[in-house]
């Protein structure tokens, strides 16, 4: 097919009808680099994607034997809106381990966080209304909160997480505005993409002030039993019921394929949110919960996730130090948990700029300002050591180290104009 006809075949003739809000969904101008990036040559620091080798195939399979044999009709069948039970009163287990107690009936399982997000999101947001998120921010909570035309106002973050005194400092700006804030949106432990994690004094802090301004906080936090040193400090849904929804995921600790997360939710949201599941898509997979129920109740799961713990660390490490050996002058943040490192790169090298080069080296990364919803970000980037092995994430420091370098050099030699090039 000649390149005129693909194009004329990419033409999209129904324009016209679609809804203003399908205006808000756009491919990021960093994405058609990533079919590039998929080349075996590449080292990819981008895509957080989880190390799904280290799971236990062979249990799985033995968890998919017993459940076709034992309730196969169940799980290949419609099932509940709100989500099995056996499993949320499994997930209760699990979030105990992060301080909170809950009941089955708050639990509403949904397809992935990224759809509980979703969900309450079209509950809570009219066009306009403000979120408050961290700087920088998961980039897929950044493409829901703008599918639903709302502000984020980020809130400036350092290495303990977001600032209370800026969170302060925000809400009163939005509030003279005349603005109206939803939510608080936060992933406290080892953040997407910062790495950070929210220091105990300060959600303490935090949640006074939403408290006290009647704000909702979103408590995001699919990386919290992924630590490798020690654990973070409890969950900001442990000390308060009613003004903070979690939501938790299987995603990294098991698998992403599988689609499940879930949303703990005071009862009145919860019930909104079951409704709205319903309206969705009538039920989360049968299959994928009771797969999932299944492993927890017969694998070591607890030790499960201390295997990716140690795959986990094993890759930060190398990540940092081949920041230390190659890339001494840049600052990256030091996870002690999670997938990701927060670089910041030498004031005038912009990232976005820096990626085709960085593909030519045969390295990628994920550009700053995929993370912010306002445009700032150029002179950062992010590193995902989840992936790759120890060698190749050293490897691609490596070239990254050689691209940053030469742009450094540039810019001294021939000012701004020089690095565009
Ligand atoms: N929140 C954060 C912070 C994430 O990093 C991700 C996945 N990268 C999600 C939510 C979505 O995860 P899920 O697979 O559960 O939809």
């Amino acid at each position: 097919m000649t390149q005129e006809q693909q194009q004329g075949l990419n033409l999209d003739q129904w324009l016209g009808a679609y809804a203003a809000r399908a205006n808000t969904l756009s491919v990021s101008e960093v994405r058609a680099l990533f079919a590039v990036v998929s080349r075996p040559e590449v080292v990819s620091l981008a895509g957080g994607m989880p190390y799904v080798s280290a799971l236990p195939k062979e249990l799985l399979s033995q968890s998919y034997e017993t459940l076709m044999a034992s309730r196969g009709d169940i799980a290949l069948q419609y099932g509940s809106g709100q989500g099995d039970p056996v499993l949320r009163d499994q997930i209760r287990e699990l979030m105990a381990l992060e301080g909170i107690s809950s009941s089955v009936e708050d639990l509403v399982i949904t397809t992935g966080s990224q759809h509980g997000l979703d969900l309450l999101s079209g509950l809570f947001l009219d066009e306009g209304d403000v979120v408050l998120a961290e700087a920088p921010s998961y980039v897929g909570a950044i493409g829901i909160f703008r599918h639903y035309e709302a502000h984020i106002e980020h809130v400036f973050t350092d290495d303990d997480g977001m600032s209370p005194e800026a969170l302060q400092e925000s809400i009163d700006k939005m509030l003279a505005e005349g603005r109206k804030i939803k939510f608080l949106y936060l992933v406290p432990n080892f953040g997407n993409p910062s790495g950070v994690t929210l220091s105990e004094p300060r959600r303490h802090k935090i949640l006074e002030i939403c408290r006290r301004h009647h704000i909702l906080v979103i408590e995001d936090n699919p990386y919290g039993l992924l630590y490798f040193d020690e654990k973070p400090p409890m969950a900001l849904r442990s000390y308060n019921e009613d003004g903070v929804i979690y939501l938790g995921s299987f995603s990294k600790i098991l698998a992403p394929g599988f689609r499940v997360g879930y949303v703990l939710a005071p009862p009145a949201i919860r019930d909104k949110m079951v409704l709205a599941n319903e309206s969705a898509l009538l039920c989360p997979s049968s299959f994928s919960q009771m797969m999932i129920s299944e492993y927890l109740a017969t694998a070591d799961w607890q030790k499960q996730i201390d295997t990716f713990r140690g795959v986990y660390r094993d890759r930060r490490d190398a990540a940092l130090q081949a920041m230390q050996e190659h890339l001494p002058g840049v600052r990256t943040t030091k996870p002690n948990g999670g997938f990701y490192l927060w670089l910041t790169l030498p004031q005038g090298i912009d990232s976005k700029a820096m990626l085709p080069l960085a593909v030519k080296e045969l390295v990628a990364y994920t550009p700053g300002t995929a993370f912010f919803g306002d445009g700032t970000g150029q002179s950062n980037l992010r590193i995902s050591y989840s992936y790759p092995t120890p060698d190749n994430i050293k490897i691609g420091i490596k070239r990254l180290a050689t691209v940053i370098n030469l742009q450094t050099e540039l810019l001294e030699t021939f000012g701004h104009k020089g690095a565009e090039r």
